[in-house]
């Protein structure tokens, strides 16, 4: 909690003014990296830092990991791509994981990305430049395993490597494709894919291969092969629903009051008087709303403050909510108090849970309207 005390205490800037406060834990984001990295132990851990990083800032992000041994990145496009490199720096490897639209094959080359090659259409362009620039270029080969997304049918891509010169110009790094269920260790899926995987790998024996992104690397070793992807997991997001999650949590979220109100019960509040008060019932309005990346359809949550616990009251409107508060004792809560709606207690998993997605969502939309503060604790 002390950082974002602080930092509001001592900023003179925009956080005096702001309403609403982001915290993420670069410090966890490491300790997470770790802990996946050694779960897939044997195996490169990689990190997916696409949508910049979840939403948390990959210009933070990236370099804390860097810094923490993780050589290889990935994004979802080439501009990010290009973003990255900036500020990385050369030297890590930064694979895109969508490919390179059409015409952006250029600049996926001189910003040095790898990229994930997932079409005919792909891999004849990425060789085509490489003709023309005469030099071999870095590739990714995917397959789709059973997805229906990205990556080459497995017949399609063997018959393309049964050509003599198929792989001309280009010095493939990796082979890999995605699990559509990990996050279902019970069901059919996953071995299922592993298997088809497995068999399209004995035709590229000496390239390392990747399976897995953060729910695979709890499926065991099996499924770990050269290089893990994590994404979800390094920033909090439980791998395996609904048991217990090992990771540590990297986001903080608190809003400040605006206002309070004392009303009867059977006072409607909100939007749609989509909720009436039980009982006689202390209000608090606070500053944050779906305009902020929080879910309109939040239902059945609560933000908390020294421990007690504040259900949200009716809907989300676009820059605030309304807060039951109460049970807090008259005189701990006033215009300006800080409510808490996302750390360790609660994390983007439970938010997600009470607006019908999941914290992949509510992490990437996390809006932009928030003071955010980096801890490196
Ligand atoms: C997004 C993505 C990842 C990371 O997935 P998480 O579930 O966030 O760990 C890895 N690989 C591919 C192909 C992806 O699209």
């Amino acid at each position: 909690m002390g950082i974002v005390d602080r930092d509001i205490r001592q900023e003179t800037g925009p956080a005096a003014h702001a309403a609403a406060f982001l915290t993420v834990d670069l410090g966890a984001i490491v300790q997470n990296y770790r802990l996946l990295a050694r779960k897939a132990q044997g195996a490169a851990c990689a990190a997916v830092v696409k949508a910049d990083a979840y939403g948390l800032g990959a210009d933070r992000v990236a370099p804390a990991l860097a810094a923490a041994g993780c050589r290889h990145f990935f994004v979802a496009l080439v501009g990010e791509g290009v973003a990255l490199r900036a500020i990385l720096g050369p030297g890590p490897v930064i694979g895109v994981l969508n490919g390179a639209t059409p015409g952006s094959e250029e600049a996926c080359a001189a910003h040095d990305l790898v990229p994930v090659l997932n079409d005919a259409c792909q891999f004849a362009a990425w060789k085509a430049l490489a003709r023309r620039l005469e030099r071999r270029l870095p590739a990714i080969l995917q397959i789709d395993s059973g997805m229906a997304r990205f990556g080459f049918d497995p017949a399609e891509a063997a018959a393309l490597l049964d050509a003599p010169d198929a792989l001309d110009g280009l010095s493939l790094r990796l082979v890999m494709s995605h699990l559509a269920c990990a996050d279902t260790p019970d069901g059919p899926a996953n071995a299922a894919q592993l298997s088809t995987f497995s068999a399209f790998r004995q035709r590229l024996p000496m390239v390392p291969a990747s399976l897995s992104a953060s729910s695979g690397i709890f499926l065991g070793p099996d499924y770990h092969f050269d290089m893990v992807r994590p994404g979800a997991a390094l920033y909090g997001v439980a791998p395996q629903p609904g048991r217990d999650n090992p990771l540590r949590s990297v986001v903080g979220l608190r809003a400040r009051v605006m206002q309070l109100r004392s009303v009867p019960a059977g006072t409607p509040v909100g939007y749609g008087h989509r909720a009436v008060t039980a009982r006689d019932s202390r209000l608090a309005t606070v500053a944050i709303g779906y305009a902020d990346g929080f879910p309109r359809a939040t239902d059945g949550f609560a933000g908390w403050i020294a421990g007690t616990r504040l259900p949200l009251m009716g809907r989300v409107s676009m820059d605030s909510i309304v807060l039951d508060v109460t049970d807090v004792a008259p005189g701990a809560i006033g215009p300006g108090s800080l409510v808490d709606l996302l750390g360790p207690e609660q994390g983007v998993d439970a938010l997600a849970e009470a607006s019908g997605t999941i914290g992949y969502e509510v992490l990437t939309r996390l809006g932009r309207r928030f003071h955010r503060t980096y801890s490196h604790a």
